[in-house]
């Protein structure tokens, strides 16, 4: 039996039961995917649901103006993603849905990742998408490598070829090594429970405990701090957003002190100021002389 055909077994027995895993409709799996960019799964499930009830098809969702996609984005955070989602559904309305991953690729905010994660699931497509989960688990079995990096990915993508099956259920096997990397392969391994145990090559040197597991596999977060403040910029941008999607509009010389209790005026202005600047200039506000407003 191969690899794949194994982890495809265990997959079947254990795997996650997700909403986007039901269809192989492209729209709902790019939504998904979009969604699953930097927020949780199980997050992802509420939010997925009700934002196809809103927009249910690309039309619907092309159609939408700046303000109905942020507010039906509201919770879910990195919100210039929803006019992404939004700015595609657009694209495709135009032009047809992509065929290859190549297409996928050329639609302004579809990456490699993505392109082939929706040339899969939703086209059944022999392809790889790599991200952190599924370099983590190939780097191991494929290179023998117990922790890889971004560099490992051409490597992987290429060595992915001999793994994914030519036949049966080969567009799922993403999904399989997915729920094994949140499951049992994860940072600190769990390889007696891993159905591709006998074929792992670092399996034995992790159960012995030959490797030494590092303290951080992601690197520190690069995002903007302001001088003392306790959370990064993007959470008191996202501050901002929600008072304005919540009040419909906002007097901006009373936004500082209700987006931080630390708020002043003489070290705080400029960059509360600043940030209003950055969510204008990403189409998530717009701003008169006195008031901020979500844009039309
Ligand atoms: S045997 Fe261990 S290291 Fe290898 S794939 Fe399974 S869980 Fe990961």
């Amino acid at each position: 039996m191969t690899r794949a055909v194994k982890l495809l077994r265990w997959y079947r027995r254990h795997g996650r039961d997700l909403p986007w895993r039901r269809t192989r409709n492209p729209y709902r799996i790019l939504v998904s995917e979009i969604m699953l960019q930097q927020t949780q799964v199980d997050r992802v499930k509420k939010y997925y649901r009700s934002w196809l009830k809103q927009f249910p098809t690309w039309k619907k969702l092309a159609a939408a103006s700046n303000a109905e996609v942020i507010r039906a984005w509201a919770g879910l955070g990195y919100n210039r993603r929803a006019l992404a989602l939004r700015d595609m559904a657009r694209h495709v309305t135009k032009n047809g849905v992509p065929k290859t991953e190549t297409e996928w690729k050329s639609i302004k905010g579809i990456g490699p990742y993505t392109a082939a994660a929706v040339s899969a699931f939703a086209q059944k497509k022999r392809t790889m998408p790599i991200d952190t989960n599924i370099r983590r688990v190939l780097g191991r079995i494929l290179l023998a490598k117990p922790y890889s990096d971004l560099k490992d990915d051409d490597r992987i993508a290429k060595e992915a070829e001999s793994f994914l099956p030519h036949r049966g259920h080969f567009y799922e096997v993403p999904q399989a090594i997915f729920d094994l990397a949140t499951m049992i392969c994860t940072k600190k391994p769990e390889c007696m429970r891993c159905p591709l145990r006998r074929d792992c090559p670092v399996a034995e040197r992790f159960l012995s405990g030959r490797v030494r597991i590092p303290k951080r596999s992601t690197p520190k977060s690069k995002e903007r701090h302001h001088r003392d403040k306790r959370y990064p910029d993007r959470i008191y941008r996202g501050r901002i957003l929600k008072l304005v999607r919540e009040q419909d509009e906002v007097s901006l010389s009373n936004i500082g002190p209700l987006i931080d209790k630390t708020f002043d005026k003489t070290h705080d202005q400029a960059w509360v100021e600043y940030m209003i600047k950055r969510l204008c200039q990403d189409n998530l506000l717009q701003k008169t002389k006195t008031r901020l407003t979500l844009p039309l």
